[in-house]
């Protein structure tokens, strides 16, 4: 069969069929959940990125975002013969139009049975909170720290930020009355292990335990010395949850496994980053991206023998996720878990509170 198009620069072609074949299709189940999943139309990108900041750095290249018939079809594509729901929000950047973007998610999500997050502005009020999350479908925000102030120069200025300056404590007292969910992406060159981002969840938690909240990216662990940093310390509290999205790194997922145990970890790809093709290597606290397109990033180019050999990067978290429940004997019902059924429980636990 031939190459077919995806989205963007990304396609699906005979080695991801092979590869789905060998190393996944018997092992994924049924039913997915996908907790992570950026979906907007892009007509509400209200301005174009600068060349500068898309050069700046590796994902600003591949922030091109899927509407909801694309990601449809994209799911029928990589998943195929199972039944796939997502939790779906926009682009989180004062670049693009956040009220258009999350009036379109909210509709699109809900008519095809999935659940939608909102894209907050830490300036919105406690009543404004509310009123989104009245709406059908919708579970509970995706705040980020880039919607703290816009900059066409650089992409990091809030990095440094507290979690409070973006997320800020009326909002999250209004998150925690109805008990919504809160995917949260922390800040700070750190990561999850930074001292003050570990007291700032401990605080989130204590004061609003009401509200279901998922640290995304196993809080942005990409690599095994920051996993051990900043999940160890966290792993005592039952009611915390992590989603795995874009992470690639099999000693990552092995650690998270054992450290939190699987009840509380959520499948998410990042898609539509995630449809890049390539694989990721690392060194200490860093990695690098291989990939074939030629994105300005993609200076270390491999061998093109090698280069022919790459799949989707979701498909390679999804193999690295499997090698880590092969190493510790993880049950086919514990691997539904992750995939499904931890997400889906906590999705019902919030639209009772609706
Ligand atoms: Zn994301």
């Amino acid at each position: 069969m031939s190459e077919i198009p995806l989205f963007y620069v990304y396609t699906y072609n005979d080695v991801d069929r092979a590869f789905w074949a060998e190393h996944l299709k018997d092992w994924v189940p049924p039913r997915l959940l996908d907790a992570h999943v950026h979906i907007v139309d892009p007509a509400f990108q209200i301005e174009p990125l600068t060349e500068e900041l898309r050069r700046s750095y590796w994902v600003m290249e591949l922030l091109e975002m899927q509407d909801v018939e694309t990601a449809a079809r994209c799911i029928r594509t990589v998943f195929p013969g199972r039944d796939v729901g997502c939790i779906g929000f926009g682009f989180p950047s004062l670049d693009w139009d956040v009220e258009g973007s999350n009036a379109y998610v909210f509709a699109e999500m809900a008519r095809r049975g999935w659940n939608a997050l909102a894209l907050v502005r830490p300036s919105w009020t406690a009543e404004q909170i509310d009123t989104l999350l009245a709406q059908p479908g919708v579970l509970g925000v995706k705040p980020y720290y880039q919607m703290i102030g816009r900059d066409t120069q650089q992409r990091d200025r809030y990095l440094e930020a507290s979690i409070f300056d973006f997320l800020p404590h009326h909002q999250l007292e209004a998150l925690d009355a109805r008990g919504a969910w809160v995917t949260l992406h922390v800040p700070r060159s750190g990561r999850l292990g930074d001292p003050d981002n570990l007291r700032e969840v401990r605080e989130l938690r204590r004061r609003y335990p009401r509200i279901v909240l998922v640290l995304a990216h196993l809080g942005r662990s990409y690599t095994l010395p920051h996993a051990m940093e900043g999940l160890q310390p966290l792993a005592d509290d039952p009611g915390l949850y992590f989603d795995n999205s874009a992470v690639m790194n099999p000693e990552v997922h092995r650690f998270a496994i054992k450290t939190l145990g699987t009840g509380r970890i959520l499948y998410g790809t990042d898609n539509p980053v995630f449809y890049m093709r390539g694989r990721q290597q690392w060194r200490g606290t860093t990695y690098i991206n291989r990939t074939s397109h030629s994105f300005h990033f993609n200076k270390e180019r491999e061998a093109p023998e090698i280069e022919a050999g790459y799949t989707l990067y979701m498909y390679e978290a999804l193999r690295a996720l499997k090698w880590a429940c092969e190493e510790e004997s993880i049950t086919p019902g514990q691997v539904q878990a992750m995939l499904h059924d931890n997400a889906r429980g906590l999705i019902d636990r919030v639209l009772r509170n609706k």
